[in-house]
């Protein structure tokens, strides 16, 4: 409530917020948390009697506070599959800067609500570039097995994998990759394989394998509630406000931060506005909201002592998404599961690693669908507007060639091998590449930068970044396995020496 003390407030109930607070409450310290998205276990069923709808089919709960869906592949061949909704706290958001969309999870749980689940420990030969300051021994010895462990990352049942068919567009992936040259690896995730094979079988309902994917999960994926944020509030110090967005941090003469919650009901409007005095901060709003939110306490003289690397260094993970027309003989399979499971690895000759991705229309569609990360150099910074008082980002359309060029490494060779071509009608009319979005913004707070080594925010004993604002723009494969690992890192060596 308003006037509240809190020893520590957590921004953001996403993976470094959620291992920030597990941690701290196995330390003995109290925590509160505080989600701007909705507490999704406690929302009603939709019309369809459940929690979350289908990818193909999504409504009023799909998307954060938007009056039409802006579904990533928004056409179908060629015609434009976007509609009006009403505007509510859905789980999805699409957040539009001047170059880029950035798409989001919202709700206790962050990013592993929506997200595709695939768990991937970035090969260790490449983790210099990832993140320079920070010991390849200690991650890979101790910070990525912990974070796996907890996360719950396993493998697909490589058996079942042969045969079932809702991996088919998976193996004609893989044929193609394999047929041109490329490696071909299975990718980890957080899915529950048993359950999965269950669904196969149809003895349980169906959740991977009836299209549940971006709008949300309603069984199988081991989402953050029922890992980390389960083992954080079964301690009994940690608590969770959903529905509540940090607008403002400042220092207090007696000490510690006073923080501005705006209560917002499911509509987006302001319901209350409380003041909270916390301890310490841990910023874990995810790459943009930390961003935004220290880049506007800097320039509008909250914060004023936080340093010049505030809201410098953002990257999109080198995302693009593209999809190939294949022959009639190629059939992907008119059912597919949500979790990928597999990926093309080019990193090391042409900068690119691409997931062979599902596309669960129902029906054959004869495409096989990737997301690609790249290599990509570029980075842009978010920047305080004061005439709009929104944080603006300086992230340019055009950037994405990079992406392209390294994408068509291995796509223009498979279209080659296989006499096949690019699909030009799921992004619009005549668009072959997604290069309009990313589902992997990082940066903004880069560690060792704008924080020390551990995440303490230079300038303010007490605030620290625990989240994806602190990696520099690029992972060279799915980001949340690193983020979760450098969370377990900083969280420990902060625990032992500031608290
Ligand atoms: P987040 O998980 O984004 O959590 C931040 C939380 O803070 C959110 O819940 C947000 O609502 C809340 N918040 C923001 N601002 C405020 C505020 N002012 N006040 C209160 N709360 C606030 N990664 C992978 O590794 N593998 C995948 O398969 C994968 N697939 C993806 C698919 C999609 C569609 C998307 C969108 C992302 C995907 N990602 C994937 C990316 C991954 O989900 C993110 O990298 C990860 O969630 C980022 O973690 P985080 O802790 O930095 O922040």
């Amino acid at each position: 409530g308003n006037g509240a003390r809190v020893p520590v407030l957590v921004i953001g109930t996403g993976y470094g917020g959620s291992v920030a607070a597990l941690r701290l409450a196995q330390a003995g310290i109290d925590v509160h948390m505080v989600e701007m998205g909705q507490d999704w276990s406690t929302v009603p069923p939709g019309p369809d009697g459940k929690i979350h709808p289908k990818v193909s089919s999504p409504d009023y709960r799909s998307f954060w506070m938007r009056t039409r869906t802006k579904q990533p592949l928004s056409n179908f061949l060629g015609f434009p599959i976007d509609k009006a909704v009403p505007k509510y706290a859905g789980i999805l958001d699409a957040e539009d800067f001047a170059g880029i969309s950035v798409y989001q999870g919202r709700g206790v749980g962050g990013g592993s609500l929506v997200n595709g689940g695939m768990a991937v420990t970035p090969k260790r030969q490449n983790f210099a570039d990832i993140l320079p300051s920070v010991s390849a021994e200690e991650m890979y010895g101790t910070y990525y097995p912990r974070a796996n462990s907890a996360l719950g990352v396993s493998t697909i049942d490589p058996a079942w994998f042969e045969r079932t068919s809702y991996y088919q567009y998976s193996r004609v992936g893989r044929k193609h990759a394999e047929r041109s040259g490329f490696d071909w690896t299975f990718v980890p995730a957080v899915y529950d394989w048993d359950y999965m094979k269950a669904e196969d079988n149809g003895s349980v309902p169906k959740s991977a394998l009836g299209q549940e994917i971006l709008y949300g999960n309603n069984h199988g994926k081991k989402t953050l509630p029922k890992t980390y944020l389960a083992q954080a509030t079964a301690t009994g110090r940690v608590t969770i406000s959903a529905l509540h967005r940090a607008t403002s941090v400042r220092p207090t003469a007696a000490g510690g931060y006073d923080v501005v919650l705006e209560q917002i009901n499911t509509a987006g409007d302001v319901v209350a506005t409380k003041t909270v005095n916390a301890g310490k901060i841990f910023f874990a709003a995810g790459s943009v909201g930390t961003s935004k939110l220290l880049v506007k306490m800097k320039s509008t003289g909250a914060l004023p002592a936080l340093n010049g690397e505030v809201g410098q260094g953002w990257g999109d993970n080198g995302n693009i998404m593209v999809g190939r027309a294949n022959h009639m003989w190629d059939a992907t399979g008119d059912v597919q599961s949500t979790i990928p499971c597999s990926g093309i690895d080019n990193w090391d000759a042409g900068g690119a690693f691409a997931e062979v991705a599902p596309l669960p229309a129902g029906l054959e569609t004869f495409a096989s669908f990737y997301l690609a990360i790249t290599k990509s150099p570029r980075r842009a910074a978010f920047t305080y507007n004061s005439a709009s008082g929104n944080v603006d980002l300086s992230w340019q359309t055009s950037w994405k060639q990079d992406s392209i060029t390294m994408a068509k490494t291995i796509f223009d060779k498979i279209n080659r091998k296989e006499g096949t071509i690019y699909r030009t009608d799921l992004f619009g009319t005549n668009k072959i590449w997604g290069d309009h979005l990313t589902y992997h913004p990082l940066g903004g707070a880069i560690l060792n930068k704008a924080t020390d080594n551990y995440g303490r925010l230079h300038g303010y004993d007490g605030l620290y970044v625990i989240d994806g604002a602190l990696i520099p723009g690029n992972t060279s494969v799915n980001p949340f396995v690193t983020i979760t690992a450098l969370a377990e890192r900083n969280i420990e060596r902060i625990i032992a020496a500031d608290l």
